[in-house]
């Protein structure tokens, strides 16, 4: 059996309290529920945490108190500022997500992309100063709805992948950190996820892209999360998909429930 990324974005959602109380549901659900602690035990199943970036420093301090950390479960920002440091107002760099051992974070999200205008050179660079510092990327690509009804959806996700992997440092070791994530935009927040047949078309042409720009031997085992619209009721059919090796979930990941109900089915 495939080993599944379960992966949370909160977005703008959770403070401190609500972070916290969310890990310490999180290990009490882990308690009572076997099934889960078997799966995160036997590396069948990795749980990433993106809360906002107020909440992060606690959040991890909980992780590391519950032992939730030594479970497979991890915390990560959902974005950050490529410069070590300097004259960048508002934003948050990776020393000082190392400062807090947070090692993970997303990149180009498309609320990222369309609501802040985060262009695919930016997170090109976002992507290799993560790679450069200790963060694991999970890289974000997608279509628009409009991209998707004239037919680019192939067009702009080729395009988004390979402006990212180009000149990167083909050094094993790091290439092979970064996580891949489809979501396509039309189907993030809106109740509407795209059919599994459809997800999984996209997530094997990204992994093409991958292929064509670093080659087959990072293609194959690369890590490619479905995001949009995800919640128990449509998950399993995502991921008995070939190609989709875990979900990135928004809305369904704020609470503890809704959020393992989507593998449970896995067990
Ligand atoms: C997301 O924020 O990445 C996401 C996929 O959100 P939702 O699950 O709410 O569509």
């Amino acid at each position: 059996m495939k080993k599944i990324y379960l992966y949370g974005n909160w977005k703008m959602y959770k403070g401190i309290e609500q972070s916290e109380n969310f890990i310490n549901d999180l290990g009490e659900y882990m308690e009572d529920n076997s099934w889960l602690r078997q799966m995160l035990k036997n590396d069948r199943l990795e749980i990433g945490l993106f809360p906002s970036f107020t909440s992060l420093a606690s959040a991890q301090k909980v992780l590391t108190s519950t032992g939730l950390d030594k479970m497979n479960v991890h915390i990560g920002s959902q974005n950050f500022y490529y410069e070590e440091k300097g004259a960048f107002t508002g934003e948050v760099s990776w020393s000082m997500l190392n400062e807090i051992n947070c090692n993970s974070s997303l990149i180009g999200h498309s609320e990222r992309r369309h609501i802040f205008g985060e262009s695919d050179e930016m997170i090109s660079q976002k992507l290799r100063s993560a790679l450069s510092n200790g963060i694991i990327p999970v890289l974000c690509c997608g279509e628009t709805l409009e991209e998707r009804e004239n037919g680019e959806t192939e067009r702009v996700v080729a395009r988004q992948i390979s402006t990212s992997l180009q000149d990167l440092d083909n050094n094993k070791s790091v290439v092979e950190n970064i996580i891949y994530a489809y979501e396509p935009v039309w189907a993030i927040g809106t109740g509407r996820s795209a059919m599994p047949e459809d997800a999984e078309d996209v997530c094997r042409y990204t992994r093409k892209c991958i292929s064509s720009v670093l080659g087959e031997k990072y293609s194959g085992n690369a890590k490619i999360l479905y995001g949009g619209s995800v919640k128990s009721s449509n998950a399993e059919s995502l991921l008995n998909q070939p190609d989709i090796d875990g979900v990135l979930v928004g809305g369904a990941s704020l609470q503890v429930d809704s959020f393992l109900d989507i593998v449970k089915s896995f067990a």
